[in-house]
């Protein structure tokens, strides 16, 4: 995850993960990634909006690294809920509350830097709205076979593969039909 849109795919990609098949290593993965999305530094060639616009610092119980598959549960209900909202209520205000958040300011070697502190949650649905405001938040679209909210890339219609040719397959099952009347 080098670059704010790696960022935004897999906080959105997350929020339509099955947890009924995540494994044990798969946890642990999570966690990882979970880590580096809500509190991750700048590597060569980043800048500060690959991070969201801030760095992140998780000031409160669960850590990214103690998040247990209940946790995960939790987050990936609340994300795609509110994806979905976002998508759905064109035109309507989407309220997210993140009540732990909170702005701090730490000057380092003649910088500025700005860090945004909270808990988990609260700092991954900070960083989720800044790096949809940063990419463009039309990008996001709803599946309108399978329902999920995904990342437009492209001229894709459908959130995946397996929906794309799904569609297809029944357009075609839907011209034989038609042919044979
Ligand atoms: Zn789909």
């Amino acid at each position: 995850m080098k670059t704010r849109q790696q960022r935004l795919d897999w906080a959105v990609d997350l929020a339509s993960l099955d947890m009924d098949t995540i494994t044990p290593g798969d946890l642990l993965n999570l966690r990882l990634k979970l880590q580096e999305f809500v509190s991750g530094g700048l590597k060569e060639g980043m800048t500060i909006n690959d991070l969201g616009g801030a760095f992140g610092s998780v000031n409160q119980k669960p850590q990214p690294e103690e998040y247990s598959l209940q946790d995960f549960q939790k987050l990936v209900k609340r994300v795609g809920g509110l994806l979905r909202n976002a998508v759905l209520y064109e035109g309507k205000m989407v309220g997210v509350k993140t009540p732990t958040i909170e702005h701090f300011f730490a000057p380092a070697g003649g910088q500025l830097l700005v860090i945004v502190g909270g808990s988990t949650e609260d700092v991954f649905l900070h960083k989720l709205m800044q790096l949809l405001q940063l990419e463009g938040a039309d990008r996001l679209l709803l599946c309108p076979l399978c329902r999920r909210v995904f990342l437009r890339r492209g001229k894709r219609k459908y959130c995946s593969r397996e929906c794309n040719n799904r569609s297809s397959y029944e357009r075609w099952v839907e011209r034989q039909k038609q042919a044979a009347e």
